[in-house]
């Protein structure tokens, strides 16, 4: 059995004193984190120095502007802490220009639409129960409502991005914005072909690596420099810093880029979340951050080949980076049920939709699941194939009936509170 957690809590004496309440939810939270296996393809653990960099006084301080151009007085220490988040970005990822004070994601794209096109205007992205994201376009998200977005798919047959559709459709479309990246993408982007295609029909080229800028970072990925035009990526999946968000471009859109994010979009940016970036990125930087990014796609390949092995089926037949997308269909249990006994029996994923899915987006037939947060926790192959076994496990125990599926589930969770015990915490205990 797991031991239990102790004074490793990072809760101090004054949120404990001041705020017992709080502190209790964030302690159990820890807990949680600490005895679950993490599987959601999109988190990750951050050190315990970008916790402690994310969590300072910098958060008092108003900072609207850029360095040396602010619009508030007493900037002479964020004016630095900005800088050294800039010059590690532009260095990790040999870039010209870094802008680090997107709030997240989302925001971060929406500045590149500001900079780059107006209202009304065609931009193309990958469909999002194909593996896109909201931000490229989709219907229900704010930049699927102000401008005319098309769509490209995966085939049916590979499961892989449609080239041949994606440059018809551009051709046919003359989008002003091509985006290339997503959320359940588990194969490699190919950053040159989609740089083609944009050159032939006039398109920026965005590339959201917002998965793999972890990969991207550690030279596990292919780098969309000098592919894509601009890049934009969020700080807190792969590349394991604090939620938050960078846009990276050449000279040539470092201008217009600066201008939407501040005054466009946003006010002062979050200088603790930049201290934070910082140092997850003097971490991006380090040999050992390369060994890291190599084995979340060796956890990843092994992983896959172990499902595989247990007569599961995968989108695109396997992954090339951290994430795999499992279909249940041929399992004949959905998704959702499944993620929520899985979570029950201590691992934690999320349901998710697989291409061309005949079921509902939520009620989808797929599982989508990474392996970044286990290697941070330096877990490696042959945990791999115990997570392989519990999944198959619990999902075969979900097909059966519910007295069996419920002392599968405990009997998992045992096992799997043996295994976290065995494995410290990045930011908690290790
Ligand atoms: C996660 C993600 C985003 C959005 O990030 P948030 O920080 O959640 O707003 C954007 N694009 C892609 C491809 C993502 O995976």
């Amino acid at each position: 059995m797991a031991p239990a957690m102790t004074a490793s809590d990072t809760t101090s004496d004054a949120l404990r004193t001041g705020d017992p309440q709080v502190a209790e939810l964030i302690t159990a939270e820890e807990r949680r984190q600490a005895q679950t296996l993490k599987l959601i393809a999109s988190e990750n653990y951050v050190s315990a120095a970008v916790l402690e960099a994310s969590g300072t006084v910098l958060t008092n301080k108003y900072s609207e502007g850029y360095t040396g151009r602010r619009y508030y007085e007493g900037q002479q220490v964020i004016d630095q802490i900005e800088t050294l988040a800039i010059d590690r970005a532009k260095a990790v990822f040999g870039v010209e220009h870094a802008n680090v004070q997107p709030y997240s994601g989302s925001p971060a794209n929406l500045a590149v639409y500001l900079a780059t096109v107006d209202p009304g205007d065609t931009v193309m992205g990958m469909s999002l129960p194909m593996g896109g994201h909201l931000t490229h376009g989709w219907s229900v998200s704010a930049t699927g409502k102000w401008f005319r977005a098309v769509h490209y798919d995966v085939r049916k047959d590979t499961g892989r991005i449609d080239f041949d559709q994606v440059r018809e459709t551009a051709l046919a479309e003359r989008p002003k914005l091509i985006f290339c990246g997503g959320t359940a993408i588990p194969r490699t982007i190919d950053f040159p072909a989609f740089a083609e295609i944009a050159k032939e029909v006039g398109a920026i080229l965005v590339a959201d690596i917002a998965h793999i800028a972890g990969l991207v970072a550690g030279g596990a990925h292919p780098s969309p420099v000098g592919h894509a035009d601009i890049i934009t990526t969020t700080t807190h999946k792969t590349l394991r810093g604090p939620r938050g968000a960078m846009i990276l471009t050449g000279e040539e859109y470092a201008k217009p880029i600066d201008k939407a994010v501040f005054p466009g979009l946003q006010g002062g940016p979050h200088n603790h979340t930049t201290a934070g970036i910082a140092v997850a990125l003097g971490e991006a930087a380090r040999p050992e951050f390369r060994d890291y990014a190599q084995q979340v796609v060796t956890n990843a390949a092994v992983l896959a080949d172990e499902l595989k092995g247990r007569g599961f089926d995968l989108v695109s037949g396997g992954t090339d980076n951290h994430l795999i997308l499992m279909d249940l269909t041929s399992k004949g249990v959905g998704g959702k049920p499944v993620a929520k006994h899985l979570d029950n029996a201590g691992l934690e994923a999320n349901y998710n939709t697989v291409p061309f899915d005949p079921r509902k987006p939520f009620d989808p037939s797929g599982l989508r699941l990474g392996t970044a947060a286990l290697t941070s926790r330096g877990m490696a192959e042959g945990e791999m194939r115990e997570v392989a076994r519990w999944l198959d496990e619990v999902v075969t125990a979900a097909a059966g009936d519910a007295d069996a599926l419920e002392s599968t589930i405990s009997r998992v969770r045992g096992e799997v509170s043996e295994l976290t015990g065995r494995f410290p915490t990045p930011g908690l205990d290790g």
